[in-house]
């Protein structure tokens, strides 16, 4: 476990499990500031009076700070003492179709990959790459969703922030449901109730996406829940993360729940979740 690096500039309570670290900011009190991208603004535009509203941060608009903008967003955590949070990834892809498009056709590889890829197992890159010290983009997401339960489950964890300020993100590796489960265990503390509270969350999010204009009409790729509870015994599950979610061509739509083959952009997205609500529904059962 190593404790978190707070920034000063941001409340005491905040955490950021995934992403560069520069990407968000402490904003007015309740809300967080993200990183300008065009593609996650107008996710949110479009977000604006879907069913699942009620399950994606409030969404205030661009705002300019320090001569950058940046998307403000409720802060998830505020209404929360001392957090626990997990972010889990969704979906059996996490790449974008167009990204296995580049890896043919300008393939740009590159050493912070390979680094990253070496630092977990030295026997990622083939031959090639480690004469070259570098992996395209497509080739590591691919091999990280390999190593992870992306790939077998759907989903996958990662990171996880404790009440006592630990935090942890090196997941990487994870890939078995009973890893998982001991790992969702040990995050509520053997409290099955905050399980059995995830579970309903999980159910009305799940009802939702099954009737969403927007879900229906986008490849949603790299978004996670984020999953808050608290000492109280208040659970919570969000869905965040639209930087690489995709808008369908006019008239196209998926359903999520069936295997991607290139070119079908299937998602798997609702696969996951229902692998996840076993995994969690089998330690409520216990
Ligand atoms: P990546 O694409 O690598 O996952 P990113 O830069 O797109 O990262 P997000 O995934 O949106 O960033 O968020 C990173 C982390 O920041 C989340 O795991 C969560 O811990 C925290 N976070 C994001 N949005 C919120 C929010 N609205 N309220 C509270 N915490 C948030
Ligand atoms: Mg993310
Ligand atoms: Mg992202």
């Amino acid at each position: 476990y190593v404790r978190w690096p707070f920034n000063a500039s941001q409340r005491k309570n905040w955490v950021q499990l995934a992403g560069h670290k520069g990407n968000f900011k402490a904003a007015d009190k309740g809300r967080i500031l993200k990183r300008f991208s065009e593609n996650e603004k107008q996710c949110f535009e479009k977000l604006s009076g879907d069913v699942l509203v009620p399950f994606v941060p409030a969404y205030h608009g661009v705002v300019e700070k320090d001569g950058e903008s940046f998307l403000q967003l409720d802060d998830l955590l505020a209404n929360f003492e001392n957090a626990n949070v997990m972010d889990c990834k969704m979906g059996f892809r996490t790449y974008l179709e167009e990204d296995i498009v580049q890896a043919k056709e300008r393939p740009r590889p590159r050493e912070d990959l390979y680094n990253k890829m070496v630092e977990v197992n030295d026997r990622g890159p083939t031959p090639e790459e480690h004469s070259l010290k570098a992996v395209t983009k497509y080739r590591y997401m691919k091999w990280r969703e390999a190593m992870s339960s992306t790939m077998t489950l759907g989903f996958r964890i990662e990171g996880i922030k404790k009440q006592d300020g630990t935090c942890q993100t090196d997941f990487k590796k994870i890939r078995l449901e009973q890893q998982i489960i001991q790992l969702f265990k040990d995050f509520v503390g053997g409290d099955v109730s905050i399980i059995k509270s995830y579970l309903l969350r999980l159910k009305d999010i799940r009802q939702a996406l099954n009737t969403s204009e927007f879900f229906k009409k986008h490849e949603v790729i790299g978004s996670s829940l984020l999953f808050i509870h608290d000492h109280t015994g208040k659970a919570q599950v969000w869905i965040i993360d639209f930087g690489r979610t995709t808008a369908l061509p006019e008239g196209k739509t998926l359903s999520h729940d069936i295997p991607w083959k290139e070119g079908n952009r299937e998602d798997g997205y609702l696969l996951g979740l229902e692998n996840l609500y076993q995994l969690l529904e089998s330690i409520s059962n216990e």
